[in-house]
C-alpha cells in the first residue's frame, strides 16, 4: 500500500476531497493530515480497530496514549461527563488552537485510544483542513503526531511521506505548519491545572486565564526521580542519527566552545555539524551549518527545530552542536525538545 497524496490548499478547501478523507476515517483508515502544530496521523478515535493501527503505523508502544481531535465544543461532552469550570474558561479562551486537555473519560472512549488510561486527552486544533476534515470523519478523530516513533514530529508533508508512506491510506498535504512543536497539554484531573507538556501557550499566558498552573516536576529536569504524567514523556523522544550536544551560554563562549568542540573532532578524523542562527553562522570554521533563523525569531526557531534535525540524518556527521535557544514565549517548549533530542547532553560554559 502506497499512501494517495491529494494536496488542500488552505484557503480555498476542496472540501469534496477532504470527504474523501473522512471516508476513509469512518471505515476505519488512516490518514495524515496538518495542524497548526505539526501533521497529525488520524484514526477514528471511537474505533478500537482504527487506534490499534496507529500504535503500530508508529511502531508506538501501545500504553502511550492518543489525543482526541474534535470540532466543536457539543462533542467534549461526548468524551467527558464533567468539564472543570477552569478547562471551560480556558477552552472559551485559548479552542481552537494549540492546546490539549485532559479530562476523566467517558465510557464512549475506547481504552485502546486512550492507553488503557480512564482519561482522555482533547484538542480542538485551529487549522481549516484539520476541522473540516475532523467534521467530515463524524467529530472524533484520535491523532498523534504522523511521524515513526522515535524520529521528530513532521512539520511538512514530505516528512510524512518519509515516515509513514508505506503503512497509512492518505496524506493531506496542506503545505508547512504554523507552529511546528505539539500542543502544550494541560491536566485537568488534578486539584490543580499542571502543564504535562510545555508548548506555544506557556505557562505565563495560562496562568493569566486560570490562576494558578503547575507544571509536571516529573519534565523539569532530566535526574528528576519523578516519572512524567504524560506516558509520550518519558519516552526519549528524539535521537538523531549523530549524537547531539547542546551548548549553552553567553553567545560568545558558546561559539568558541563549539568551534574548539568541532576542530578536536575534525582533526580526530570525524564530521562536526553545527546547529546555529543567522547571526552566528559567519562565526564558525568549516563544518556543516546550519542556521535556524534569526535568534530574534522564536516562532522560526520553533518552526525549524524538527525539520532541522531531520536534514541533519542526511549528512555524514558524527556529533551536531546546537546553540541553546532560551527563548522569552516558547523557550521552555524549544529547550524542553532540543534537550530530549540530545538525551539531555548540554554543556554549560
Ligand atoms: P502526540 O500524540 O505525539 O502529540 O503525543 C501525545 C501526548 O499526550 C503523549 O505525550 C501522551 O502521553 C499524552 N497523553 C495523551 N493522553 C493522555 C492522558 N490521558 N494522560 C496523560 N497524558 C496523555
Ligand atoms: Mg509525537
Amino acid at each position: 500500500m502506497k499512501a494517495k497524496i491529494i494536496r488542500i490548499d488552505r484557503e480555498q478547501i476542496d472540501k469534496e476531497a477532504l470527504r474523501e478523507a473522512g471516508e476513509i476515517l469512518k471505515r476505519g483508515g488512516l490518514v495524515a493530515f496538518p495542524t497548526e502544530t505539526v501533521y497529525g496521523l488520524g484514526g477514528n478515535a471511537m474505533d478500537p480497530e482504527a487506534a490499534k493501527k496507529i500504535y503500530a503505523a508508529k511502531g508506538r508502544p501501545s500504553d502511550n496514549p492518543l489525543i482526541v481531535h474534535i470540532a466543536d465544543m457539543e462533542s467534549l461532552k461526548v468524551l467527558t461527563p464533567e468539564v472543570p469550570e477552569k478547562a471551560a474558561k480556558l477552552a472559551a479562551a485559548c479552542w481552537p488552537g494549540p492546546l490539549t486537555m485532559i479530562f476523566k473519560k467517558t465510557d464512549a472512549v475506547p481504552y485502546e485510544t486512550t492507553g488503557g488510561l480512564d482519561s482522555v486527552a482533547v484538542r480542538m486544533p485551529s487549522h481549516p483542513i484539520a476541522l473540516e476534515l475532523i467534521r467530515a470523519a463524524g467529530g472524533f478523530v484520535a491523532a498523534p503526531s504522523a511521524n515513526t516513533s522515535g524520529r521528530p514530529s513532521p512539520t511538512c508533508a514530505e516528512h510524512v511521506k518519509e515516515d509513514l508512506s508505506e503503512r497509512i491510506d492518505m496524506i493531506v498535504d496542506g503545505g508547512s505548519v504554523g507552529i511546528g512543536l505539539e500542543s502544550t497539554i494541560v491536566d485537568f484531573t488534578e486539584e490543580v491545572p499542571t502543564i504535562l507538556r510545555p508548548g506555544y501557550l506557556n505557562r505565563e499566558r495560562l496562568s493569566e486565564i486560570l490562576g494558578e498552573v503547575r507544571i509536571d516536576p516529573g519534565i523539569m529536569s532530566e535526574d528528576s526521580k519523578v516519572r512524567p504524567k504524560a506516558p509520550g514523556m518519558r519516552y526519549r523522544h528524539y535521537a538523531p542519527k549523530a549524537q547531539l550536544i547542546v551548548v549553552e551560554g553567553s553567545t560568545d563562549r558558546v561559539v568558541d566552545k563549539i568551534n574548539e568542540l568541532a576542530s578536536k573532532l575534525q582533526k580526530e578524523g570525524g564530521m562536526a555539524g553545527i546547529i546555529c542562527t543567522d547571526e552566528t553562522i559567519g562565526r564558525y570554521g568549516s563544518f556543516i551549518k546550519k542556521s535556524i533563523g534569526r535568534r530574534t525569531d522564536e516562532e522560526g526557531i520553533a518552526r525549524h527545530l524538527y525539520g532541522i534535525l531531520r536534514d541533519f540524518d542526511k549528512e555524514e556527521v558524527q556529533v551536531i552542536y546546537s546553540e541553546a535557544f532560551d527563548t522569552p514565549q516558547m523557550g521552555q517548549a524549544i529547550m524542553n525538545r532540543l534537550l530530549k533530542a540530545a538525551g539531555h547532553m548540554c554543556i554549560e560554559v
